[in-house]
């Protein structure tokens, strides 16, 4: 289907990758794909279910086992990683104007961050295949023990909706560089930047099979995927609900390894020694309203001491109107569509509990039409928020803030700590001595300090507690998609 844009037309193909083609579901079925920009109807997407999961893990295990990617040198699989890499930035235009039709975001950062991140990241793991070592055990002399990583096999992949191609990079990246095959499920609310990820993988020289995308449902194309007995990993970005099933599914089925990156609500604390307030309420602001919300990093509790909050405050409804939604095909919006219909209600049932509880409403609360037919929430904050009320419990995926007070460093920390994610935090203050006291004490996968925003392929992403188990990025996740094998050779 063909979507004329402001600048350029697109035409959408929402059938499925398998085996180097686009096929249709073997049932038949479709559904639709529409845009949370105006309502319009973006394509039919395939609706696989098992049969297309079994086709495309069949495709995964025969490309596995020819050898005809993990059998490459690390040296031949990088020069194919990095052309990859420049074919989505070649396709940069194509790539950003689909991600914002299809889940919302402002067509400047679908192009400056999404489409950046996601090729970065695979030039990364693809320039790193070659340089990581293998090791040799310190044993008799009468032996040699040979350490060696070997690709696990065949990698089940499933993301969220919200970073479309930088969810599917940070795990297709590590696993295809590693040698794997890969089998990724989109999600239903923004499958069609992943299909085309795909084909330029194949058009950079990646072989037919090794990196397949069936689209569909949770339920009917995911679940398949991780009780998969073929499947050796099963890789998952998602909410905490369904990352507790991928486990079971795992457990029940082969033991296959699972790794899960889930959900946050993370604790954002400024003391009243913050070195630079206006750094940290840019910060504290932009962070919740970058990609409307919609980050499992952003920091929705903002803990300010008290003698600072009523002037932190001031400072923060100043900048507000520039995060007003706008039309997210416009390059100067900022803040653009909720991914759909569906996640607007949830929103908006968050912000009436939060009345309802008895927060005190700042600024927002209420939807937006700057595009007809489109799914837009205002830019929300919450004041005098307790952090047992659903606001600061749950997460809310959404373009809410709840501030809430504190009265002393122990009193921070217990209610930092009292969730039960652990992904991300942010801690404020010019005492060198209290920053690494309130880091090393807070429970989550990465602290920042006196920013929030900084982040970087080279680091480990991942979270305490119910926020997951392993880590996305940097090294380390090469962890994820490769076996340790001793080989003892005697000499
Ligand atoms: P979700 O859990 O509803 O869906 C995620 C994926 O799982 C989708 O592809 C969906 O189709 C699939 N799925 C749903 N039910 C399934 C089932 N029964 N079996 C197999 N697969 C199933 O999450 P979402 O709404 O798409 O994304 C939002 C969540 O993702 C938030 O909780 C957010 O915090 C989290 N997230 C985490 C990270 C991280 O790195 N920690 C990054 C981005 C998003």
């Amino acid at each position: 289907m063909t979507s004329q844009l402001t600048d350029q037309t697109i035409t959408f193909d929402g059938r499925a990758f398998i085996n180097g083609e686009r096929v249709a579901a073997r049932s038949g079925a479709a559904f639709d794909c529409l845009s949370p920009v105006d309502g319009r109807l973006l394509t039919q997407v395939a609706r696989c279910t098992e049969a297309d999961v079994d086709a495309a893990v069949a495709a995964a295990r025969t490309a596995f086992e020819d050898r005809r990617w993990a059998g490459l040198a690390p040296a031949q699989r990088k020069r194919v990683m990095i052309k990859f890499a420049d074919l989505l930035l070649a396709h940069a235009d194509e790539l950003a104007l689909t991600e914002t039709l299809d889940m919302g975001k402002p067509v400047k950062y679908a192009k400056g961050v999404d489409v950046n991140s996601a090729a970065n990241c695979i030039r990364w793991y693809g320039e790193a295949v070659d340089k990581v070592y293998d090791e040799i055990a310190p044993t008799p002399a009468t032996g040699l023990a040979l350490i060696t990583r070997e690709p696990v096999g065949v990698v089940g992949i499933i993301v969220p909706w919200n970073y479309p191609m930088i969810m599917a990079a940070w795990k297709i990246a590590p696993a295809l560089a590693a040698g794997n095959s890969v089998v990724l499920k989109p999600s239903e609310k923004s499958p069609l930047t992943a299909l085309r990820l795909a084909e330029l993988a194949l058009a950079a020289g990646i072989p037919p099979g090794v990196f397949n995308v069936v689209p569909g449902f949770g339920p009917e194309a995911g679940s398949p995927l991780a009780l998969h007995m073929d499947v050796d990993c099963i890789a998952f970005t998602g909410s905490t609900r369904v990352g507790k099933h991928i486990h079971v599914m795992a457990g029940q089925s082969n033991l296959k390894r699972a790794w899960t990156e889930l959900g946050g609500k993370s604790p954002n604390i400024v003391f009243a020694d913050c070195p630079n307030l206006d750094r940290a309420v840019e910060a504290a602001v932009g962070s919740i309203f970058f990609n409307q919300g919609e980050s499992c990093n952003a920091p929705s509790r903002l803990f300010v001491e008290d003698s600072i909050r009523e002037r932190f405050l001031e400072k923060a409804l100043a900048l507000v109107p520039q995060y007003e939604p706008g039309n997210p095909l416009d390059k100067a919006t900022v803040m653009g569509a909720v991914v759909d219909q569906t996640q607007l209600n949830t929103v908006m049932r968050y912000i009436e509990a939060g009345k309802s509880e008895g927060a005190a409403l700042l600024t927002g609360g209420t939807t937006a039409e700057p595009v007809r037919g489109g799914c837009y929430v205002r830019p929300t904050i919450f004041a005098g928020v307790k952090n047992d009320m659903t606001i600061a419990r749950e997460e809310i995926f959404g373009p809410v803030l709840s501030v809430l007070g504190f009265s002393d460093v122990a009193d921070v920390v217990r209610q930092a700590n009292q969730t039960i994610y652990g992904l991300q935090a942010g801690v404020w203050t010019r005492d060198i001595n209290k920053a690494h006291g309130v880091a090393r004490a807070l429970r989550a996968g990465t602290v920042h300090v006196n920013q929030y925003d900084e982040d970087d392929i080279t680091v480990p992403f991942g979270g305490f507690k119910q926020s997951g188990v392993g880590r996305d990025k940097s090294l380390h996740a090469f962890d994820k998609y490769t076996e340790t094998k001793t080989t003892w050779i005697r000499i």
